[in-house]
């Protein structure tokens, strides 16, 4: 039966533009959902997302723990919990860092959050007042400048080489802010297995910076949700690690080391800061959903994620030569791109007369190719002849094919201006 409703005041439809709220004038599209709008609709292959290998996801076992979970303790996890996190998963993660290299005294220097990208919001909510500065790299984490943005900050952006952020650029910059009286809130870096670029900070870079922010009394951020499974023996030291100040806060994630769809990570740090995370964070979501920090830790307490680390490490790995491989034969002259010890990414430049974003168009409708053009992760503008390449995600097949097509596309650019 279809009923016929007739509208009230004769159509007049709610004007939603006079009741946005500033910060809602502010948002706009993420140039890497735009596309993934694009990917959803098929026979494109895809360098674009950030997402793991879909046949590496522990189905099985997850599934395992998911049913005990919910037969066995049930009741109690699929009740409200605490802000900051399940006990059961915070000292899982004391010991899974512990293992890694990074000490921290108790579970209570950790809050667990719907995700890293929620850490990052929350960052912008403790940290940021409108006008504030936030310090990252150059290129940096697309997300990271979206959530602090949303605060309305001001960005002073590091350039990044191959041993990571330039340091020495830093102190300058540093010095230059705050001869003008900027407000500096925090420095936001991703050291290990750098998003977009791949590059990894040097040990020198690391105490540098450390150096720097202790100089000058700052706090640094340190995002990693890479260095768990690299793909050559590095020697790195995690910025928490060196801290003796607690001036580092350090964010993870389990997305890259499990599986996104948990919405899973973590912050942890000094507890003065914890503890206004964990204010902040209630008025969020109360909690991070207690099914997936359950499922969370037990594939810590289990020994699934350890069991995973190495075989994402083949496969990735495996995935990553075939792409530098492909660049190597394919990319026509002028081209260039750094070796990822690790991570998900190969940022590629093409020659400066390439305009990345331009060409994204022609490479979806008629290549037939995804990626993220490379000024999306310059907050000076800069990077309009890049773009982000994912290898983990595409299968080696479609590697080889992608970067062939993406090849012509540019060689198409540079012939034709
Ligand atoms: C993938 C990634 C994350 C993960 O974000 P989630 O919200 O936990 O999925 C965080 N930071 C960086 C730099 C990343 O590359």
């Amino acid at each position: 039966m279809q009923l016929d409703f007739e509208p009230y005041f004769g159509g007049l439809k709610l004007n939603f533009e006079k009741i946005w709220s500033k910060k809602t004038k502010f948002m706009r599209e993420s140039e890497i959902r735009a596309l993934l709008k694009w990917i959803s609709q098929g026979n494109i292959i895809s360098f674009g997302g950030g997402m793991p290998d879909p046949k590496n996801i522990p189905k099985k076992e997850l599934a395992e723990i998911t049913y005990n979970l919910l037969l066995n303790r049930g009741e109690k996890i699929l009740q409200y919990s605490g802000t900051k996190g399940t006990l059961e998963l915070r000292e899982e993660l004391l010991k899974f860092m512990g293992k890694h290299g990074i000490k921290f005294e108790s579970p209570e220097n950790i809050i667990i959050t719907t995700g890293s990208q929620q850490g990052l919001d929350l960052l912008g909510r403790i940290f940021i007042d409108p006008g504030d500065t936030v310090i990252v790299e150059i290129p940096t984490y697309l997300a990271a400048i979206n959530a602090f943005q949303m605060y309305e900050c001001k960005f002073i952006g590091v350039p990044v080489d191959d041993e990571g952020m330039r340091t020495d650029i830093l102190e300058e910059k540093v010095k230059e802010a705050e001869g003008k009286g900027e407000r500096i809130k925090f420095i936001y870096t991703i050291p290990t297995c750098q998003n977009p670029s791949g590059v990894s900070m040097s040990i020198d870079r690391r105490k540098h910076l450390l150096e720097i922010a202790s100089k000058y009394d700052l706090l640094v951020v340190e995002d990693d949700p890479y260095s768990y499974f690299l793909y050559e023996p590095v020697e790195f030291k995690y910025l928490k690690s060196m801290d003796r100040e607690g001036r580092v806060l350090f964010m993870s994630t389990f997305s890259k080391i499990l599986a996104p769809g948990l919405r899973v990570g973590w912050l942890a740090g000094d507890r003065e800061a914890i503890e206004k995370f964990c204010l902040a964070k209630q008025s969020m979501d109360l909690c991070t959903s207690q099914l997936n920090q359950f499922i969370a830790s037990e594939a810590l307490r289990t020994g699934l994620i350890e069991r995973q680390l190495p075989k994402i490490r083949e496969i990735y790995r495996e995935k990553r030569n075939t792409m530098l491989k492909s660049l190597e034969t394919y990319m026509p002259e002028g081209c260039r791109w750094a070796r990822p010890i690790g991570g998900m990414f190969i940022f590629v430049w093409a020659p400066e007369n390439v305009d990345t974003k331009k060409m994204l168009k022609r490479c979806l409708e008629k290549y037939r190719v995804a990626y993220v053009p490379g000024r999306s992760f310059h907050v000076d503008g800069s990077g309009g002849n890049a773009m982000r390449l994912n290898f983990t995600y595409p299968s080696k097949e479609e590697i080889v094919e992608g970067v062939k097509r993406l090849s012509k596309a540019i060689r198409e650019e540079i012939e034709s201006s």
